[in-house]
């Protein structure tokens, strides 16, 4: 009887705050998860400026999700230096592999751009080649005088849409330890 009467408790108590919540969250809503994503650059030493470059211009442009140096564990995308074309190759959700290709180089294109637009793939943006500058997804499409390495507002915006897992909060009654918990979770 007492632990049924503490798992109404529990009830009450989950639910009365969730009403007030409705209020509380449309005033102040709760800030995202942050995801981090980790990287592997040791394979790019030419380019070892432009990364660190292109990734504090990316950290500071999004909120959703943050870019930092992988430290021994896996990597969730890497960075490779190559003689061809830069290009990625995405894996989904923050993974792939990125070739820096000195083909561009060559042609004059600005180092620090071309690696913040193939973090763009990793982060999901597709190529759009406008031809303008101020658009990182414009690429070889955009004159090689230009040297904007951050994302226009579309492009943050979309970027925040594709790492903005929504939290909820979760209730529940702990059977095994006779208890009422909250957990985040990511939806
Ligand atoms: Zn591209």
């Amino acid at each position: 009887v007492r632990t049924i009467s503490r798992f109404l408790f529990c009830v009450l108590a989950i639910l009365l705050p969730l009403v007030g919540a409705q209020a509380v969250a449309a005033a102040a809503p709760a800030a995202p998860m942050v995801k981090t994503l980790h990287y592997d650059a040791s394979g790019a030493p030419a380019w070892q400026d432009e990364i660190t470059k292109a990734v504090q211009n990316w950290n500071a442009d999004v909120h959703n999700v943050q870019l930092a140096a992988a430290t021994g564990g896996q990597a969730d995308f890497t960075l490779t230096e190559t003689t061809g074309w830069p290009q990625t190759m995405p894996g989904g959700n923050g993974t792939g592999q990125i070739e820096l290709g000195q083909q561009a180089v060559d042609e004059g294109f600005d180092k620090t751009r071309i690696t913040a637009h193939e973090i763009g793939h990793i982060l999901g943006l597709p190529d759009n080649r406008d031809g303008q500058c101020s658009t990182l997804m414009s690429g070889h499409s955009a004159p090689t005088s230009c040297k904007v390495a951050d994302p226009n507002a579309a492009e943050r915006a979309q970027v925040e849409q594709n790492f903005s897992g929504a939290l909820r909060t979760v209730a529940a009654w702990d059977g095994t330890y006779g208890d009422c918990f909250t957990e985040r979770a990511s939806v």
